[in-house]
């Protein structure tokens, strides 16, 4: 495997035990492996250590179960993405905007210390060509996107997330709605007598409850994508979560979260909310249902901080910035391609051209 940019950027120092230079954690062996001599060395890996953290007790008494790390960080000059490095780098390209800084500062800072990672299983050759087939279709596309396809312009990093937990226990009323028809009498504007059939809505009051356990719902903690962004390359199989090891960092950037345990709890509430609002609409829904109202409180919410792989492109296109985004776990794709207005006009030009076409050989 040759010396790719996204080594350059290494985090962390691993020297190989035959020959001294850097180890790199490999995808597809799931091992440190050495460029040169080819020396692997093996991770323990173990998920002893994925513990989820109360709450409640980080939010009323600011005290966290948690452990804490301090970190060397260095904020990107342009957009204020935050990486993390444990050695020192000559240069620094962001993965979200590609700024490239050269001698960056860094400075110290404590966060949560993951529990858990999901090691990269797609490697950058897959992502490249995942990446390829990708930008090749789609005829709206302009022609040049391809261009863009370039080996340095694909990061591998680390993502930072939030998985919370909550038991939830909602009481809900509203009126479901049966459908029933009748027969309706009219006159029509021929002074006839009509009969049509109507459907009308017998409202019934109606109330329960409705309990439920969430697991692991995912909020992405780093404002550079958005929460949508994140979930468009949804799932990852959590089951292959590992104890936090750096050497799974070795060769590969480390983004750090922004968003506080407590601002990505808000967060997974508005997706129980949505989830329980839904599910109560169905217990009181009979053909239709209105004035829904739900109360719902939430009990042992805990979270976890987990690191999870994806392979993520930022590229430019007259002026506009788009995100291409690899799960580094499943190889799942998202992307925004922009539309060719070349293109378009034509299209639009030849069907203009086949309607006139037509009303002449018509006439
Ligand atoms: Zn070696
Ligand atoms: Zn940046």
């Amino acid at each position: 495997m040759p010396a790719t940019q996204d080594q350059h950027n290494s985090l962390l120092l691993f020297p190989c035990p035959g020959c001294n230079s850097q180890l790199y954690f490999s995808p597809k062996l799931q091992l440190l492996q050495c460029e040169h001599c080819g020396t692997q060395v093996g991770i323990d890996k173990a998920a002893d250590q994925i513990k989820e953290n109360h709450l409640r007790q980080q939010l009323q008494t600011g005290e966290d179960t948690a452990i804490t790390i301090e970190q060397q960080v260095y904020k990107c000059n342009r957009c204020g993405s935050q990486s993390v490095f444990l050695s020192e780098t000559p240069t620094f390209t962001c993965s979200f905007c590609n700024y490239e800084a050269v001698n960056p500062e860094a400075y110290k800072t404590r966060v949560i210390q993951p529990s858990g990672i999901i090691p990269f299983k797609v490697d950058k050759q897959q992502s490249l060509d995942i990446f390829k087939t990708w930008i090749g279709k789609g005829w709206w596309a302009p022609g040049d996107l391809k261009a863009i396809a370039r080996h340095n312009t694909l990061h591998g990093i680390y993502l930072p997330f939030w998985t919370y937990d909550a038991q939830t226990h909602s009481s809900w009323s509203g009126y479901g709605g049966r459908y029933y028809y009748e027969t309706e009498h009219y006159t029509d504007s021929n002074g006839r007598r009509q009969s049509r059939t109507v459907q009308r809505t017998e409202w019934i009051y109606r109330s329960g409850t409705f309990d439920h356990f969430f697991d692991d719902i995912l909020i992405g903690g780093a404002t550079e994508l958005t929460q949508k962004e994140y979930e468009s390359v949804f799932p990852y199989q959590l089951e292959a979560l590992v104890n936090f090891e750096a050497q799974y960092l070795s060769g590969w950037q480390a983004d750090v979260y922004d968003i506080a345990v407590h601002d990505g709890y808000e967060k997974a509430e508005t997706v129980m909310d949505n989830f329980i609002e839904e599910a109560c609409a169905g217990l009181c829904r009979i053909d239709t249902y209105k004035d829904l109202e739900v109360n719902t409180s939430y009990s042992n919410q805990t979270y976890k901080h987990i690191l999870l792989p994806i392979w993520l492109c930022t590229y430019v296109y007259k002026n506009k910035s788009y995100h291409f985004l690899v799960n580094g776990q499943t190889g799942k794709v998202h992307g925004k391609k922009p539309v060719s207005t070349g293109k378009v006009v034509m299209v639009i030009l030849a069907v203009v051209a086949i309607i006139l076409l037509i009303i002449l050989l018509n006439q």
